[in-house]
């Protein structure tokens, strides 16, 4: 369906971005929530047009792990977004409540994030901003990429490391240098090194690349991403979490597996269904299945309540 932003009540501020505000809204009509962000940049009315063209066709990217856009509409320059609603708020936000995550979460997390930049990557959409704060999750175990769209129309108008796309801290080395390692940028995979750099950051509680409490302005930041080794899983990781991390953070683009690839990696598949030649579960393993997502929830939910 489609909704307009002036057919939207604000509820509430839901937070602050590189690029403007979020807002909790309430459809006039329907009744149901979304979430409204608006870019409060003025832009020409030129490129307004242009973003709101693209912003069309990426409307019709639907599934179940990619927030959806159900409308746009511009006024003087600021273009407003009526999105999904996310109640869970972001993996950014889990990570200051929460610090760090355990591994089975995290695997949770990787495997629908995957599933979301897979289905962005077969249809030829690279999203060149995956962090934490565009992890977004539901009280259900939905977990859900976020500002694919606006990211990759607004990075062909504005420069790489502008407010707009707000951190570069994510971004692969070869976005800084595409004639590295012998121009095989590949800007699927640099969605893959953003990933796996996002989920150490869950697992450690800290950004992988500076040392706790440490600050580092852009060059410095920038050079240790180019220069140095990339940032290691903990040493008392599963050797299969280990192994996820080191592919993605692979500085030669080429060298990083696929969406489609990770979905079957150890790590992923591990905490999935019991191992085959278990026959039908019994009834106790289903209710001990249904116990540890029961808490599951209750313990997801209590970081919401
Ligand atoms: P950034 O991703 O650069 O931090 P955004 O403007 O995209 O900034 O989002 C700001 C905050 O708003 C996010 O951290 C998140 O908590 C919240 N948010 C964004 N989109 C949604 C959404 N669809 N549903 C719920 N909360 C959202
Ligand atoms: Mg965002």
């Amino acid at each position: 369906e489609e909704v307009n932003p002036d057919d939207t009540v604000k509820v509430r501020l839901l937070g602050h971005g590189s690029s403007g505000k979020v807002y909790k809204v309430q459809h006039k009509r329907t009744n149901r929530l979304y979430a409204l962000k608006i870019i409060q940049d003025k832009h020409e009315a030129a490129v307004c047009k242009q973003i709101l063209t693209e912003m069309d066709i990426l409307r019709r990217a639907q599934n179940p792990y990619v927030v959806q856009c159900f409308g746009a509409s511009e006024k003087g320059g600021e273009i407003s977004f009526v999105l999904e609603y996310m109640d869970g708020g972001s993996l950014a936000d889990v990570i200051e409540a929460k610090k760090t995550l355990s591994e089975r979460y995290l695997a949770e997390v990787a495997k629908k994030a995957l599933k979301g930049l897979d289905y962005l990557h077969r249809n030829r959409i690279v999203h060149r901003d995956i962090k934490p704060s565009n992890i977004l999750l539901g009280r259900n175990q939905e977990v859900k990429i976020a500002d694919f769209g606006v990211s990759t129309i607004l990075a062909s108008t504005l420069a790489p490391c502008n407010t707009f796309v707000g951190t570069c801290a994510y971004m692969s080395p070869e976005r800084f240098d595409p004639d590295s390692h012998g121009g095989n940028y590949n800007g699927y995979t640099a969605d893959i090194w953003s990933l796996g750099l996002s989920l150490l950051e869950c697992a450690i509680g800290r950004f992988p690349f500076l040392l706790p409490g440490e600050k580092a302005d852009w060059p410095t930041l920038m050079f240790a991403i180019c220069y140095n080794p990339p940032p290691s899983p903990p040493e008392n990781a599963s050797p299969e979490f280990k192994d996820f991390v080191q592919q993605c953070l692979q500085k030669d683009p080429s060298q990083r597996p696929r969406a489609s690839t990770l979905l079957t990696h150890p790590f992923i598949t591990k905490f999935e269904a019991p191992p085959s030649g278990v026959k039908a579960q019994t009834h106790s393993q289903l209710q001990s299945g249904g116990r540890f997502w029961g808490n599951f929830t209750k313990a997801f939910n209590a970081m919401f309540s």
